[in-house]
């Protein structure tokens, strides 16, 4: 998004009564994931091509020459490109842009270093997500001074307060700064920063803003150091600290957390609730059409296509998506939960020994601890989870609410796939990615999103990414979906 676009974009939402995107990247971010695809066509969005992922026949030899291809086929490439051929010539290219950078139509935090030769990339292999044959180089932060109006707390997804300091709007790069994060009391103290003081602001790429330090000013007269508050600003409950930070206690009554379980609730590897995004999510908590997650249950299609960017069509599909989830396998309820620790793998774990639901909720933690793979911390979150009245109470609306979880259907010993782990890549013809996934799941195999030792299975669809040739250069094996189809007979 050019900087121009961006600006006009954010006049708009704010003349529309709109929160202003923090930057370009959010702003791009926020607009691609919009349901009506429609309404991101007429955004000031562009695009550089500078890879290609997967490709017939052989690749050209060089980087440089895949570019010049893309320019033929008409599509765009960064004009900063450049081959270098020494460290000297990296440098110069280096502070020639953090010379222009200022003037370029769109934001930058760096330059990337690649090695230009595909055949040496392909010997220097992949680190995980990083790859050996890439280096980012990132631009020193962008500094300005502001003075501090005021300092507000905001209430994330999982309660943790963060103070921000409400700025002097101030340019930094391009882009106005009101607010940046102070992280949590000790760092303000620690930084002796107050309301009405002088201070540095620094912005990072695609990172918030943050408050450096104190600009030292005549010290006549300052406002009183900060506190953090004893409640809740979001919605008045008690507040704890847990390490450096505030955390609010209130759980599901906590607005901003009662969002942040939806959407953990409807991800992809929890209930798979298609089209209930944060934003979603954000809009029926501040219209009190659901107050717990059972209420997700007991919306109508009404309810759905009076949410602002909803059409009927989509209300539509987004009911069906809520009703199809009555019906998750015990794992994946397990995990949308979102117990504190319990992630996919240890959740899959804790539906593999208890039989049902009720045996897991009255589990005691010296029993969860003598489960194979379950810790002291996974145990302890457990138990305390299901101890809890709330949690307990929004267990049993769920269930009133038609939820029917599906015990494993077949018993433990027949689990053919029992500790075999399955990569995907590319798109499926017959099968959507959740249903194979869950039906690997079901039989007792794992799954994951990349590719490492642990790989058993490489699944091989249409148009497959990297995770293909990352399983070649590992030498894991790659079946197709005939062959899967076999194993989950
Ligand atoms: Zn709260």
């Amino acid at each position: 998004m050019l900087k121009q676009g961006f600006h006009e974009l954010n006049t708009e939402r704010m003349q529309k009564g709109l929160e202003p995107f923090a930057n370009p990247r959010n702003a791009t971010a926020g607009l691609i994931r919009q349901l009506d695809s429609k309404e991101a066509a007429g955004k000031p969005l562009d695009a550089r091509f500078y890879d290609v992922l997967h490709m017939e026949g052989s690749l050209p030899e060089c980087h440089v020459e895949v570019l010049e291809q893309f320019e033929r086929w008409g599509l765009k490439t960064d004009t900063f490109n450049a081959e270098c051929s020494s460290l000297q010539q990296i440098e110069e290219r280096y502070d020639a842009l953090v010379d222009q950078r200022e003037k370029l139509a769109y934001e930058v935090d760096g330059l990337v270093i690649k090695v230009a030769h595909l055949q040496l990339r392909e010997s220097l292999g992949v680190r995980q997500r990083s790859p050996r044959w890439a280096l980012a180089w990132k631009f020193p932060p962008r500094q300005e001074v502001s003075r501090i109006t005021d300092i507000v707390v905001q209430v994330g997804r999982t309660g943790k307060l963060t103070p921000v300091a409400l700025l002097e709007p101030v340019d930094v790069g391009g882009v106005t700064i009101s607010r940046a994060s102070l992280h949590n009391e000790d760092e303000i103290h620690r930084k002796d920063v107050r309301v009405g003081d002088t201070v540095k602001v620094a912005r990072a790429g695609d990172v918030i803003p943050e408050v450096q330090s104190r600009v030292a000013a005549p010290e006549d007269h300052r406002e009183g150091a900060f506190k953090m508050p004893s409640t809740c600003p979001a919605c008045g409950g008690e507040v704890s600290r847990e390490g450096a930070y505030h955390v609010c206690r209130n759980g599901l009554s906590c607005p901003p957390q009662l969002i942040g379980r939806i959407v953990h609730y409807a991800s992809r590897e929890a209930l798979d609730i298609r089209g209930l995004s944060e934003q979603t999510s954000r809009q029926l908590v501040e219209k009190g059409l659901v107050r717990n997650l059972a209420d997700l249950y007991r919306l109508t299609k009404d309810n759905l296509a009076s949410l602002e960017g909803f059409a009927h069509k989509s209300a539509m599909q987004l009911h069906e998506a809520i009703h199809q989830s009555r019906k998750p396998s015990l794992d994946r309820f397990v995990y949308s939960l979102g117990i504190p620790h319990v992630g996919k793998h240890a959740a899959q774990v804790l539906a593999d020994y208890f039989p049902s639901m009720e045996r897991l909720s009255c589990a005691r933690q010296d029993e969860l601890r003598s489960v194979p793979g379950i810790g002291d911390e996974i145990a302890t979150s457990v138990e305390g989870f299901f101890r809890d009245e709330q949690n307990r109470s929004i267990l049993r609306e769920l269930l009133g609410a038609g939820i029917s979880i599906q015990e494993p259907p077949v018993q433990k010993q027949d689990r053919p796939l029992r500790g075999k782990t399955f990569v995907f890549t590319g798109s499926l013809e017959r099968h959507t990615r959740s249903e194979v996934e869950q039906a690997v799941e079901r039989l007792g195999g794992r799954t994951s999103s990349s590719v490492s030792s642990n790989t058993d299975f490489v699944v091989v669809g249409e148009n497959p990414g990297r995770k293909l040739d990352e399983a070649k250069e590992q030498g894991v094996r790659i079946i197709e979906e005939a062959e899967l189809e076999s194993m989950l007979k």
